[in-house]
Parts: C-alpha cells; structure tokens; sequence
C-alpha cells in the first residue's frame, strides 16, 4: 500500500497520487516510467523521471486505466485517498 503522508510535491490535487521517490517505507517512486507511458494523460514526469499526477481521473474509464496503473507500478508508490463511489 503505497504511504499517504508521503506523496510526491508535484502532484495535482485530488485523491490519486504517488510517492515521493523518497519514502523511507521503501515505496516511493523508482522512475520505472510504466505509468506514465501507460497513461501519460494522467501521470507525469519530473525532472529524475519520477512519476506525480498529472491530472486526476473522472470518468470511469478513466479510474480503470490509472487503476491499471496502479495495479502495475512495482513499488506500490502509486495510491488513492479513498475507494471512488
Ligand atoms: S509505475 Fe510506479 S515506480 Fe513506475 S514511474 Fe509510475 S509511480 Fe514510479
């Protein structure tokens, strides 16, 4: 489960986002580039190729795709603040 007390500086704000690549749980961000390449509408790069959300999901097409992502980031860095109705 990916720590919410540490999410990355850059994300947009809403419930989705990702760690900070520094997360002393060992969850954060190792710049794999899965996510943003599976969903660059909504997950971005920064400057070291770590991963924040670029722009939250609405649709529900949309949730399954970052959904997805989530489901495949490697390291868990990628989280929701609560389950969408
Ligand atoms: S899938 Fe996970 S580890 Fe890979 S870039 Fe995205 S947030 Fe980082």
């Amino acid at each position: 489960m990916s720590n919410p007390k540490n999410k990355h500086k850059s994300n947009t704000k809403g419930k989705w986002y990702c760690t900070d690549p520094d997360d002393e749980d060992g969850e954060g961000c190792i710049a794999c580039s899965v996510c943003y390449s599976g969903a660059p509408d909504f997950f971005a790069s920064d400057d070291h190729g770590n991963a924040y959300v670029y722009k939250q999901p609405t649709t529900d097409e949309e949730i399954e795709l970052c959904q997805e992502q989530l489901e495949l980031c490697p390291v868990n860095s990628i989280g929701r603040d609560a389950p969408e109705e």
